[in-house]
């Protein structure tokens, strides 16, 4: 039997993706270039496009202000109080006191994931099925990006 979140998911997911693609273009207009080095990373990681890739560094994450996405967003796991970074297509928002070397591979190791799928659109009701199936920590995407975490390029 789906559990709520599974029943829920299709009837969230065009809001879902409208609120991505606005915070991912939101970075991109105001977030900084990677560094020389964390380019290296993204490159190291698979990413294909390492200029496009945008940072924000914000004291808390943004959530939804939709009450309904934002519940389902915490509730899944994926924002919750200890969540430092989140990708949104090229646009990384990283939590101010944690930018490192191993978040911004995880980070961009979700953009390659983003390329992959060849867009918000695409890839996010793959990634958040992989969510309310098996949960965050054992989504397939969330392996694959742990599994690329690096401290050096
Ligand atoms: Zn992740």
């Amino acid at each position: 039997m789906p559990t709520e979140l599974e029943r829920i998911l299709p009837l969230l997911l065009p809001r879902a993706i409208e609120w991505v693609e606005a915070q991912s273009a939101l970075i991109l207009e105001t977030g900084e270039p990677l560094t020389a080095y964390q380019r290296r990373l993204a490159d190291a990681v698979g990413v294909a496009h390492p200029d496009q890739v945008r940072m924000k560094v914000v004291d808390t994450l943004p959530l939804p202000e939709d009450v309904e996405l934002r519940n389902v967003a915490v509730a899944a796991g994926l924002m919750g109080p200890g969540s430092i970074g989140v990708t949104y297509g090229y646009g990384i928002y990283v939590r101010d006191g944690y930018v490192t070397n191993r978040l911004v591979s995880h980070e961009c190791r979700h953009v390659h994931q983003y390329e992959q799928a060849g867009s918000i659109e695409a890839f996010l009701p793959v990634y958040l099925q992989q969510i309310v199936t098996v949960g965050y920590h054992d989504a397939p995407f969330e392996i694959d990006a742990r599994r690329h975490e690096r401290d050096i390029a």
